[in-house]
């Protein structure tokens, strides 16, 4: 494969712009080389300013569930870019969305739209706060809940990455309002909560930890969290911004059959474009300024085009089928990459949730963080780049999940998988 263009490319950013890039995991720091510069997506593919293409498991790093350029999802936008392309004042497209999100997730009586996953959890967290009286929270190791500062400690995603889970710049003044656990320990969990819920407004959890790749709640977790969070007042926070609309239409809370307080939400709902959005109960989010004291606005909130991609994206995944045939797509290349690794004597776990997934260099099943780093991450460089070479692309980072989408057909997964088998005998 030629990547001559992206490499000029690349040198360019690189005096323009911090790394190169404008997040993180985008260069292939962890990985090695540099990253491919994108020139087009359609469906299950991306195509490079060289002219390859790809098989693409990133998706925009969740939101694409319905593959890339969705004719119905182009059409809308290109009808709503001819009325204007924001307003700064509401439309009826705010009302829709919410009413489709709302209707998703019965745990939320009202939902407010920000820009970005980052935003909603910021504000999700400033509202327990302001609900509850208290400014502690907590968090769980790997966890990654946007940047903001009080939530960079021990985070996932690019800082797990990189191995800043505690990123300079956040003043110790707030990271001390932040407790982190393990995930999934639930006698920890009981014995903070007891011994510190006076000061605690929220616990805030991805309910499938996608930022350390893709952890599963031991059965039994969330429940005891939904217990204790209730028992003591605490704000239960479900930040959904990947797992929303992809482990199943009505989330991990539907899936795992949890009533959080709040939830945040982003990636899908915005179907491509910068959406986040945070909801909760009624006394809650009666909260939010104007109807309440707690205040959080965006010039750009609710954009036109933002939530025309949403309700465009949301509309269709809400049709009947669509969940069963991701689901056949995932467990078929569960099925395959189980296979090709042990055919290939490789040791690998495989972990899923609907459609997102990851796949670990280890023997050690992965059940927190601590477990997560146990993967061979050199391992894993090596598959990122025989893949790559090979036409299929995936996150260069072991600590991020795969994602697979409508788009994705059976002779995607097919050539994936013989892909990985190829890739994994050369990297053995
Ligand atoms: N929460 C979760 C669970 C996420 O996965 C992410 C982003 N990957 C965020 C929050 C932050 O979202 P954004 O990047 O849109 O700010």
């Amino acid at each position: 494969m030629n990547w001559k263009k992206s490499h000029i490319l690349f040198q360019k950013a690189c005096k323009l712009i911090p790394g190169g890039v404008n997040s993180p995991v985008r260069a292939f720091k962890a990985v090695g080389g540099n990253p491919i510069f994108v020139e087009r997506a359609a469906g299950a593919k991306i195509y490079d300013v060289d002219g390859n293409a790809y098989i693409d498991y990133v998706l925009s790093w969740g939101p694409l569930i319905l593959g890339h350029a969705h004719p119905k999802v182009v059409n809308s936008l290109k009808r709503a870019v001819e009325k204007g392309t924001s307003y700064g004042a509401p439309t009826r497209l705010e009302i829709e969305l919410a009413q489709l999100v709302l209707r998703a997730y019965p745990s939320m009586d009202k939902v407010r739209m920000v820009n970005s996953g980052t935003e909603a959890t910021m504000s999700a967290i400033r509202v327990a706060r302001g609900f509850t009286g208290r400014d502690k929270i907590i968090k769980f190791e790997g966890c990654y809940h946007g940047h903001a500062d009080g939530l960079l400690v021990k985070a996932g995603s690019g800082a797990t990455t990189f191995g800043v889970p505690d990123s300079p710049g956040v003043p110790k003044s707030y990271a001390k309002n932040t407790i982190t656990l393990p995930f999934n320990d639930a006698a920890a969990l009981k014995a903070m909560v007891t011994r510190e819920w006076k000061s605690l407004a929220c616990v805030i959890i991805e309910p499938v930890v996608g930022n350390i790749g893709c952890v599963l709640p031991r059965p039994g977790f969330l429940e005891t969290l939904r217990k204790i969070t209730k028992k003591y007042g605490i704000v239960l926070v479900f930040d959904e911004v990947m797992t929303g609309f992809r482990v199943a239409y009505g989330g991990a809370q539907a899936h795992y059959g949890i009533k959080p307080d709040m939830t945040c939400l982003g990636k899908i709902i915005g179907g491509g474009l910068p959406v986040g959005a945070y909801g909760g109960k009624k006394e809650i989010m009666s909260g939010v300024s104007p109807e309440g004291p707690v205040y959080q606005a965006g010039t750009l909130s609710g954009n036109p085009l933002a939530m025309t991609a949403g309700i465009e994206t949301l509309k269709i995944l809400s049709k009947k089928g669509t969940y069963e045939k991701l689901e056949k797509r995932a467990s078929a290349l569960e099925r395959g990459l189980t296979d090709a690794a042990r055919s290939a004597g490789v040791k690998t776990r495989f972990y899923r949730a609907g459609s997102m997934f990851c796949c670990y260099f280890t023997d050690t099943d992965v059940v927190d963080y601590r477990t997560a780093k146990t993967s061979d991450t050199a391992r894993f460089s090596r598959f990122f780049t025989a893949m790559l070479k090979r036409g299929i692309n995936i996150a260069p980072s072991q600590f991020e999940a795969g994602f697979i989408s409508l788009a994705h057909t059976e002779k995607d997964i097919e050539k994936t998988v013989r892909a990985a088998y190829k890739s994994l005998k050369e990297i053995r």
